[in-house]
């Protein structure tokens, strides 16, 4: 497994949800850290303090200063172990204390002033050679007798600062490691949400297929068998009503047929009032219209449940468009559009050039109607690989990213569109019909600047064997 890193890793949004996990990892250490400074400073403590213990205890052995009596006190500073600084006796109201000579001087009114039960390590006492750290023992003998013994803290009490500066210095430093871990563990987190995006958006492009349903651990199967069962559920809906639209629009042909038939039995002969004639015209004109969608629609449904009957025969491209660019000189003209076709020698395919003309007429007429006054479409057909390519350019309004995703659906017309005449069935048709050539169709476009339509399909074989003998 590899680590690939991208910007989207540093972003604030996921910086921001990193925060948290950062959060509960740098506790974690600090608590780790303070329980272990705790316990190495007790057990330091502990070893301090047993070790006062044993001073003071053998140096009470050696000068035997309590009998069973308790007798006179017989401690002086020359008998003192020289690892005690002090050694303090009190009795009722009376105190000896002993100062052994690492002491210094003077200075320890504090050790005059230490309570019974003052027992602890690194006290820090004043002396004359500045501020030092001692241990204190004390313990208690029969007849209120205390005896309380100091030895020097330092070396134990040096170590333990010692430790506490490496600890800190590993606890902010931890920050510097956690910190890109917590990233990590959110991107580790995330990343089954990236990868279901991504292949949400690569079966939203090839508007078939499902979600793989193995091998993506026990969560992600769940979920994408579940996202499976909503994308057939979608479909089947879909399919539903493209079928009922279908149905609807084969039953309409019948008697919209019958319809223009009366509007043309009506208009035959003089003898009609005007107004009588006009209204009949009109309604020729408008089933004309409606027949027309219909036959569209049956076309599209054909191409599109594979029953569309192409009559295939070896055709050349180029001279299809040209007839197409003969048809519409008059209505370019009229907009003042100039249209220029560049092609290479003739590009010869085996297709229906009925519903390959049409195709043509559709991109052209488009390119003409949305194009702007005194513009300009260019085609330019060729050959590529095993392909063949027609590519529409118009300089025209342009189609905005949204639209994009929409313009080859079935009735969709652009807002901006409106104003010009249509059915919203063009592309839809083209798409039909390409595909079912086995072609492709694309569209790249830019709001105000123009819009490149893309045909590709794919060439005969003979003329692939041509291509090659060449
Ligand atoms: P119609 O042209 O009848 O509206 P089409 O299916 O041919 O329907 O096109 C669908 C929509 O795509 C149009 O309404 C228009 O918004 C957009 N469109 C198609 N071709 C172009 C083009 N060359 N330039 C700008 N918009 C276009």
């Amino acid at each position: 497994m590899y680590l690939r890193i991208s910007r989207e890793d540093f972003s604030w949004s996921r910086s921001r949800k990193a925060i948290p996990v950062f959060g509960l990892l740098w506790s974690g250490v600090l608590v780790l850290a303070l329980v272990t400074v705790f316990a190495l400073r007790s057990h330091l403590q502990s070893i301090e303090m047993s070790e006062a213990n044993q001073l003071l205890t053998s140096y009470l052995n050696i000068h035997r200063i309590f009998s069973r009596s308790y007798g006179p006190l017989r401690f002086n500073q020359e008998n003192l172990h020289e690892d005690l600084i002090f050694v303090r006796v009190k009795q009722g109201g009376d105190q000896t204390l002993v100062v052994g000579s690492q002491a210094g001087a003077t200075g320890f009114k504090e050790i005059l002033g230490l309570g019974p039960e003052q027992s602890g390590v690194w006290l820090p006492v004043d002396t004359a050679d500045g501020r030092r750290v001692i241990t204190v023992i004390t313990k208690k003998y029969d007849h209120g007798v205390l005896v309380q013994a100091g030895k020097d803290g330092s070396r134990g009490y040096q170590l333990y600062l010692k430790l506490l500066r490496y600890t800190a210095i590993i606890v902010f430093g931890s920050i510097v490691l956690l910190w890109p871990l917590s990233l990590y563990f959110i991107k580790l987190s995330l990343d089954p949400l990236v990868t279901t995006r991504k292949r949400i958006r690569e079966l939203g492009k090839s508007r078939g297929g499902f979600l793989p349903e193995h091998g993506n651990g026990p969560e992600l199967d769940r979920l994408y068998v579940q996202i499976n069962k909503l994308i057939r559920q979608n479909r089947h809906l879909v399919a539903e009503m493209q079928q009922s639209l279908d149905n609807v629009a084969h039953d309409l042909r019948t008697p919209m047929t019958r319809l223009r038939s009366v509007a043309e039995y009506g208009l035959q002969g003089d003898e009609q009032a005007p107004r009588l004639r006009e209204a009949l015209s009109d309604c020729l004109e408008e089933s004309e219209r409606v027949l027309a969608m219909l036959r569209i629609m049956m076309s599209v449904a054909e191409a599109e449940s594979g029953t569309m009957r192409l009559e295939k025969v070896d055709t050349d491209l180029v001279s299809l468009l040209q007839q197409v660019v003969v048809l519409y000189e008059y209505v370019a003209e009229e907009k003042k559009i100039s249209v220029e076709l560049q092609t290479e020698t003739p590009v010869r395919l085996k297709v229906d050039p009925t519903r390959i003309s049409q195709v043509w007429a559709n991109l052209l007429d488009n390119a003409i109607k949305y194009g702007r006054e005194g513009g300009w479409v260019k085609i330019i057909a060729g050959t590529a690989g095993d392909e063949a390519f027609v590519v529409f350019s118009d300089n025209g309004i342009g189609i905005s990213p949204v639209e994009q995703g929409r313009i080859w659906e079935r009735l969709y017309r652009g807002d901006r569109s409106r104003s010009q005449k249509g059915l919203g069935l063009g592309l839809n048709y083209v798409r039909a019909v390409i595909e079912a050539h086995d072609g492709r169709v694309s569209v790249e476009s830019r709001l105000h600047q123009g819009s490149r339509f893309e045909v590709a399909l794919p060439l005969a074989q003979e003329a692939i064997q041509d291509t090659i003998d060449v």
